[in-house]
Formats: structure tokens, C-alpha cells, sequence
């Protein structure tokens, strides 16, 4: 049995290194940049106006006061998709609106609403600031500097910044290819006819959910009876076609808990095995070249458990999340908690926002009971130890990809 650290480390060092390939922007959401990407051009691309106004020159208006004013004779207008070719000349001025590029000799822009037109002519009561409401070229971002470094996430943001600098293409990091095995003999399909001893499958639908959560999809998803000859043909395929591997229910001791054993037989080389940790202590990650084994407990809360404290990281670590695993931070414990003295717990949890900001372990904690669930939003990670932890104080907690939605 290891701790949860050695275990999150032995994962760590057994990811495989990211792999890169193109995406259309629009396929790009959630993933990593996998090059630093320079800008092709400037940004803005030439000086335009920020507002709705007239484009002056600042120096025709310098001597410009209430008593006497400088009038400027409108020419025109240049409005926002308009080359700009115009020229302004001394005591003329042009309307602008916002976005239009700057006409050669204009510096200056007076808004609309602090215009004062008379005759066709703009009344200028006191001198424009040169620059005044006019956005440089290159201001932002100039051609070919570091506009993204490699690494970043790719948020919506992001993918407006790229769009920008007219990319439609971006080199990321690959998602990996996932199969998902669920094994039990009492297992049904939800929606199934149930019948004596068997029990609705839960875990299936919770964890490609957890995956379409990561904008995921398993290429393959499959329930099989516990019986070792079929297990092991679909074993078989599924190392041959994955990069992740993830097998739930049979990892255990009971007599019908063949996975590990067929793992083995298959040449997944066996990682570590039973973790000091509850729920989903029989843990099991085992490697096979550059594929990742995961095989949890089928308990529906260790599953979930499991998944987010050790999968998740592994499939952003190999998405080249640099910050893989859940959100964490210290919180006001709402409720005590009695530690345990062997392992760590990883209590299910809702953050509670507000002015008392703090964690509230939920009702039903074992490790059979799904319920609470449909309100964890976290977990408060409790080390081994005797002392109870007491109201008030500040706990770990790891917050699932969920928690910042507000919809819980
Ligand atoms: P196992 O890890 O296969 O020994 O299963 C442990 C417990 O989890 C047993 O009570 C199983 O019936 C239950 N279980 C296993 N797989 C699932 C599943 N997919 N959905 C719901 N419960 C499950
Ligand atoms: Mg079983």
C-alpha cells in the first residue's frame, strides 16, 4: 500500500510526453497551445479612431479658446472598412467613427458629443490633445513578438485573440484516445429491466460524463459481465487502441476481481496497487509502453473519487495542462471531521460562497452511497492522523472543474 502523494507521483512520472498536432480554432476550447505563437501582424493593425467624431489636426486648433474659437470645415467622412486615403489638409476636418482608420495628417479625434457644428463647420472652443482618442498601430501587440506562449489554455478568450491576428489554425496538444470498461455481473443498464440481485450501473454514464465534462469523448465505452475470457479480448483491444485505459469494479480481492490478474497477463506492467486512501483504496495503475492503466474500484464514490484525483490530472498532464490537477485552496470548515488514523479521506463536499465563505462536508460519505454526489462541488482532503478537525478551521480542499459554474 503507498500514500496518495506516491501515487500521484508514480502517475506523474509515467505520463506520457503531450503530442501535438493542428486545430481549426473552432475545435481548439479547453485545449493547451503546444507552440509559441508570434504575432503575424500588428495590433491594431493601423491607427483608427476610438470614437464616433472628427478627425482634426491638434495643431489647427492650438490657439483655440470660447472668445475665439477655430472653425474647421467638415470634407467628409471616413467611416469603419474605408481605406483611409484621404488626405486632411490645414482648417479641415472629417467625420470618423469609431474603428476608421486615421486619415493622413489627422492626429486627434473629438468625440461627437462634444462637437458643436455651425455652418458645416466644426467649432473648436479649445485646443484637441494630439492623440487624443486615436488607437495606435502596434500599441497592443507588435508584429512577430511573443503574442502566446506555449502552454496556454485555450479559453474562448483565446481563441477571440487568435481570430484577431487572423489565424484559423493553432498547433495543441492531442486529447487522448480513452476506453472505458466497466466489469460486474450484477450490472444493468439504466433503463434496463432489473432483475433479482442485479443493480442499475452507475458508474459508466457518471464517468463519460466526467469525460464530456473535458470535452472528451471515449471511443470506446463497454459493460461486461465478469468473466474472464471475454474481459481479456477486450483488454486486448482497447491496449492496443488507447492511450488511456480506465477499467471500473474488479480490482479488488473477491473471487471474482479478475482484472488486475488479466492486466498482468495482457504485459501491463503493474504500477502500484491499494492506495492509503478512502473511498477506492484497491486502486490499481499499471502501464503498458506508453499506455496508462487505470483500474478502480467499482464502489460509485470511489470511482468518482478516483477519477478526479487521478485520471483527470493524467489526461490534462497529457493535454500539457502545466497545472493538472483540481483547483486547490485552504477553506473555513463548516461541521467537524474525525480524521482517520491510516488514510486519507476525500470528503464530498460543497463550497459555500458568500460573506462566510467555507466547505460543508456533505450527509452519506460511504463509499457505496452515491447521493451526495448531486451536491459535491469538492472535496476537504483529510490527512491521516487522531485530531478531529473542528469548525472554523481551515482545511484543504480540491474543487472539481464544476465548482467555479454556480450551478450547484
Ligand atoms: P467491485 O469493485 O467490482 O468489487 O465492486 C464493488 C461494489 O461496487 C459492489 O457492490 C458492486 O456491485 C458495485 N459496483 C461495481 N460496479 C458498479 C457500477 N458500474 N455501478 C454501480 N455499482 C457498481
Ligand atoms: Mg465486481
Amino acid at each position: 500500500m503507498i500514500s496518495c502523494e506516491q501515487a500521484l507521483k508514480l502517475i506523474e512520472e509515467n505520463n506520457p510526453s503531450p503530442k501535438e498536432e493542428e486545430a481549426w480554432i473552432s475545435a481548439a476550447l479547453g485545449l493547451v497551445c503546444a507552440e509559441d505563437v508570434r504575432a503575424p501582424l500588428d495590433l491594431p493593425l493601423y491607427d483608427n479612431s476610438a470614437m464616433d467624431g472628427f478627425v482634426l489636426r491638434s495643431e489647427d486648433t492650438r490657439t483655440a479658446t470660447a472668445e475665439k474659437p477655430v472653425l474647421l470645415s467638415i470634407r467628409g467622412v471616413v467611416k469603419a472598412g474605408d481605406d483611409g486615403r484621404v488626405r486632411l489638409d490645414e482648417g479641415k476636418t472629417y467625420r470618423i467613427m469609431t474603428g476608421a482608420p486615421i486619415i493622413k495628417g489627422g492626429d486627434a479625434v473629438l468625440e461627437k458629443e462634444k462637437a458643436f457644428i455651425q455652418d458645416n463647420c466644426l467649432v473648436m472652443t479649445a485646443p484637441a490633445q494630439k492623440g487624443r482618442n486615436i488607437r495606435y498601430q502596434a500599441e497592443e501587440v507588435k508584429k512577430s513578438e511573443l503574442a502566446l506562449p506555449k502552454g496556454s489554455v485555450i479559453t474562448p478568450g483565446t481563441i477571440g485573440f487568435l481570430a484577431t491576428m487572423g489565424m484559423n489554425r493553432v498547433t495543441v496538444y492531442k486529447k487522448p484516445a480513452i476506453s472505458l470498461i466497466t466489469t460486474g455481473s450484477e450490472l444493468t443498464a439504466p433503463g434496463g429491466l432489473l432483475r433479482p440481485g442485479k443493480i442499475y450501473d452507475s458508474n459508466t454514464a457518471m464517468i463519460q460524463a466526467a469525460l464530456e465534462e473535458m470535452r472528451i469523448r471515449p471511443f470506446f465505452v463497454r459493460r461486461f459481465h465478469d468473466v474472464p475470457k471475454t474481459i481479456q479480448k477486450v483488454m486486448r483491444f482497447a491496449l492496443k487502441e488507447s492511450d488511456i485505459v480506465i477499467l471500473m469494479g474488479g480490482v479488488s480481492v473477491g473471487d471474482y476481481d479478475f482484472v488486475k490478474g488479466l492486466l498482468e497477463e495482457e504485459g501491463v506492467k503493474t504500477i502500484f496497487w491499494k492506495v492509503s486512501q478512502k473511498p477506492g483504496k484497491p486502486l490499481y495503475f499499471g502501464r503498458k509502453e506508453n499506455r496508462l492503466v487505470f483500474g478502480f474500484p467499482g464502489n460509485p464514490a470511489s470511482v468518482f473519487t478516483c477519477f478526479y484525483e487521478y485520471v483527470y490530472p493524467a489526461i490534462r498532464r497529457f493535454m500539457g495542462y502545466q497545472n493538472p490537477c483540481l483547483f486547490s485552496s485552504r477553506l473555513k470548515l463548516k461541521g467537524s471531521l474525525k480524521p482517520d488514523p491510516e488514510k486519507v479521506l476525500f470528503i464530498k463536499s460543497k463550497i459555500e460562497n458568500g460573506e462566510d465563505k467555507g466547505v460543508l462536508p456533505l450527509r452519506h460519505q460511504k463509499s457505496h452511497m452515491i447521493s451526495s454526489l448531486c451536491q459535491a462541488d469538492s472535496f476537504v482532503v483529510v490527512q491521516n492522523s487522531e485530531t478531529v478537525l473542528e469548525e472554523g478551521e481551515k482545511v484543504l480542499v480540491h474543487a472539481l472543474p464544476f465548482a467555479s459554474e454556480g450551478v450547484l
